[in-house]
C-alpha cells in the first residue's frame, strides 16, 4: 500500500522535473555569463599583452606565448602555468633605475659622433648607464664620461686617409633627426642644472638655459643649440684642465720660494748659533784665565809680579772681550741684515702670490679657446707669440711661424652647407693638431685660418713639416653624405729675425701665404 496515488505521484515527479529544469537553466545561465566574462577577460588580457609589448624585450616572447594561450582557449591550468611564468619573469626583470634617462641624449650623441669607435664607446656607456650595476648616477659624472669619449685626451687619431678602410663618409654623415625636442630639452635642463659652472661660463650657460626654455622646433636650430651645449661642456672641461695646470705651476713656484726662504732661515739660525758659541768660548777663556790667576796668586810671593800677572791677564781678557764684541757686532749686523732680507722676501712673496692670483683670474676671464675646433684662439696666439719671442731672445733658438688657410672654403660652404663646412674645419684642425709635436702651438686664427708657432724649428724644417701636413689634408677623404668634399690647404711660413716685431713676423708669413694662394693654392711657401 502506498500513501500516494498514481496521479499524485505524477504531480510530484513533474514538480521535481520542473525544479530540476529550472536549476539546470539557472546553472546554464551562470555558466553562460561566466563564459562571457571569461571571453571578455581573455580579450582584455590579449589587449593588455599587446599594449605591454615593447616595454621590455625580455618579456615580449612570454607575452606572445600567453596571448597564444588566451586565444586558443586552453585549459585554465595551462593558462595558469603560462601566467605564472609571466609573473616570475616580471619579478626577475632587471630593476630599472629611474635617475638617468639618457637614451635620447645618447641617440643624439651617436648621431653627432658617427665615428665607429666613439659610437661603440657611447653605446657601451649607454648600456652601463641603463644597467643595474651602474656607478654613474649623477648627471655631472655622465657628462664627464661622455666627454671622455667625444673629446678624449690625448686624442686618438681616428680620421683615416682616403683609401683606408674607414671612410670619412661616416664622419660627415648626418642621418635624419627623430628626436623629440621637448623631451631632450627637459632632459638637458635637468642635466645642466646639476652641473657646477665656473663663473667665466655663467653668462653663456644662462643663454643656453633660456634657449632651452623656449626651444625652436626646427631640427637645425635645435641641433645648433645642442652643439652649443656640447661645446660649452668641452670648454668647461678644458678650462678646468688649464686651471689645474696653472695651479700646479703656481704651487711649484711657491714651493721654490719656500725652499729659498728655508735656506735663509737656516743660515740665520746658524749665525745665531755661531754668536752663542763664540760667547761661550769667551766665557770659557775668561774663566780659565781667572782660575790661572788664582793659582798663580796662591803660589807667588812678590806683590809686583802678582800685579804684573793681574795686569797681563786683564789685558788679555780685555782684548778678548773687545774682539768678541767686534765679532758679535758683525754677526749681529749680519744677522739683522739677513732678517731684514728674509722679511722683505716674505713680503714680496706675499705680493707675488696676490699678483699671480690676480693674473690667474685675468687669464681665465679671457677665453683662450675656440669652441668649434677646440684649438687655442687668436687671443691665445697673441699671448704665446710674446712668450716665444722672449724665449727666442733668451736662447736664440729658431722660431718659425706658419699660417694656414683652407682653399676655396667659401665654395665648400656653398656646395655642402655651412654645417659640413664646420665639420671640415673641426676635422682639419684635428688633423693638424694630431700630426704636430706637443711643443708646437696651434691656434684657429679666425674663419678658416690657422696659425702654428714652431719653436726650435728653422724655416726649412718648418717647410718639411708643413708639406707633410698639406699632403695629409689633401689625402684625407672628407665626405658629406656620401659625396666627396675636396679639401686642400695653403701655407705661408717664415722664421723670426732679430729685428722682427710681432707684426712684421706675421706679415711676412701672411705674404708667403698670399703667394701660395696666388701660385695656385694647395702649396706651402717660405719667405
Ligand atoms: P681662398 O682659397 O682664397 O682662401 O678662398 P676661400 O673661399 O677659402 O676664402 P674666402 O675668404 O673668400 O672665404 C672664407 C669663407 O669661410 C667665408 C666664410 O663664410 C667661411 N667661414 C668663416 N668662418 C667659418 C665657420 O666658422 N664655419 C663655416 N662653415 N664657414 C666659415
Ligand atoms: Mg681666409
Ligand atoms: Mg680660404
Amino acid at each position: 500500500m502506498s500513501f500516494f496515488n498514481k496521479s499524485q505521484n505524477e504531480d510530484l515527479s513533474e514538480q521535481w522535473r520542473k525544479k530540476y529544469l529550472n536549476l539546470f537553466d539557472a546553472q546554464n545561465k551562470i555558466e553562460h555569463a561566466h563564459h562571457q566574462k571569461e571571453k571578455l577577460l581573455r580579450q582584455f588580457s590579449i589587449q593588455l599583452s599587446i599594449l605591454a609589448e615593447g616595454h621590455d624585450r625580455n618579456l615580449d616572447p612570454i607575452l606572445l606565448h600567453v596571448r597564444e594561450y588566451l586565444k586558443r582557449e586552453v585549459e585554465i591550468e595551462e593558462l595558469n602555468i603560462a601566467l605564472k611564468t609571466f609573473m616570475e619573469s616580471v619579478k626577475n626583470l632587471p630593476h630599472k633605475k629611474e635617475k638617468l634617462k639618457a637614451d635620447l641624449l645618447f641617440d643624439f650623441l651617436v648621431r653627432e659622433y658617427p665615428d665607429a669607435a666613439q659610437q661603440a664607446a657611447l653605446l657601451e656607456l649607454q648600456k652601463l648607464v641603463n644597467s643595474d650595476e651602474t656607478t654613474i648616477e649623477q648627471a655631472t659624472d655622465l657628462f664627464i664620461e661622455i666627454l671622455k669619449i667625444t673629446h678624449p685626451a690625448p686624442p686618438e687619431p681616428e680620421i683615416k686617409l682616403a683609401g683606408e678602410e674607414e671612410s670619412v663618409d661616416e664622419v660627415l654623415y648626418t642621418p635624419p633627426i627623430f628626436v623629440d625636442v621637448r623631451v631632450v630639452t627637459e632632459q638637458l635642463q635637468e642635466y645642466l642644472s646639476a652641473l657646477v659652472i665656473p663663473e667665466a661660463f655663467q653668462a653663456q650657460m644662462t643663454g643656453i638655459k633660456e634657449a632651452l626654455l623656449h626651444p625652436e622646433q626646427s631640427p637645425q636650430a635645435f641641433e645648433e643649440l645642442l652643439n652649443e651645449v656640447v661645446n660649452l661642456l668641452i670648454n668647461i672641461k678644458e678650462f678646468g684642465e688649464a686651471e689645474q695646470k696653472d695651479i700646479d705651476q703656481f704651487l711649484l713656484h711657491i714651493a721654490a720660494q719656500l725652499s729659498e726662504l728655508n735656506v735663509m732661515v737656516t743660515q740665520t739660525t746658524d749665525m745665531a748659533n755661531t754668536s752663542v758659541k763664540t760667547r761661550n768660548k769667551l766665557d770659557q777663556s775668561v774663566f780659565t784665565q781667572i782660575r790661572e790667576l788664582q793659582v798663580q796668586a796662591i803660589k807667588t810671593t812678590s806683590l809686583d809680579s802678582l800685579k804684573d800677572m793681574v795686569n797681563e791677564c786683564f789685558k788679555t781678557i780685555a782684548t778678548e772681550i773687545k774682539n768678541h764684541h767686534q765679532q758679535d757686532k758683525e754677526l749681529q749686523q749680519n744677522f739683522q741684515d739677513r732678517m731684514a732680507e728674509l722679511i722683505n722676501k716674505m713680503i714680496s712673496l706675499e705680493v707675488e702670490t696676490e699678483t699671480l692670483k690676480a693674473e690667474l683670474k685675468v687669464v681665465h676671464a679671457q677665453n683662450l679657446h675656440d669652441t668649434l675646433t677646440g684649438l687655442f684662439n687668436r687671443n691665445a696666439y697673441n699671448k704665446r707669440l710674446k712668450d716665444e719671442i722672449a724665449r727666442y731672445k733668451r736662447y736664440l733658438s729658431p722660431l718659425t711661424l706658419a699660417i694656414w688657410d683652407i682653399d676655396h672654403f667659401k665654395s665648400i660652404n656653398d656646395t655642402f652647407g655651412h654645417k659640413a663646412g664646420d665639420r671640415v674645419l673641426a676635422l682639419t684642425a684635428k688633423q693638424l693638431q694630431e700630426h704636430t709635436r706637443d711643443t708646437d702651438f696651434i691656434a684657429r686664427f679666425g674663419g678658416e685660418e690657422f696659425v702654428m708657432l714652431l719653436p726650435n724649428t728653422t724655416k726649412d724644417a718648418g717647410l718639411f713639416l708643413a708639406e707633410q701636413l698639406r699632403e695629409l689634408i689633401q689625402t684625407t677623404g672628407f665626405n658629406s653624405n656620401g659625396q666627396a668634399v675636396p679639401v686642400t690647404i695653403s701655407c705661408g711660413l717664415t722664421e723670426l729675425l732679430d729685428d722682427d716685431t710681432e707684426d712684421s713676423f706675421f706679415e711676412r708669413a701672411d705674404k708667403a701665404l698670399y703667394e701660395a694662394k696666388h701660385n695656385g693654392r694647395n702649396q706651402c711657401v717660405v719667405q
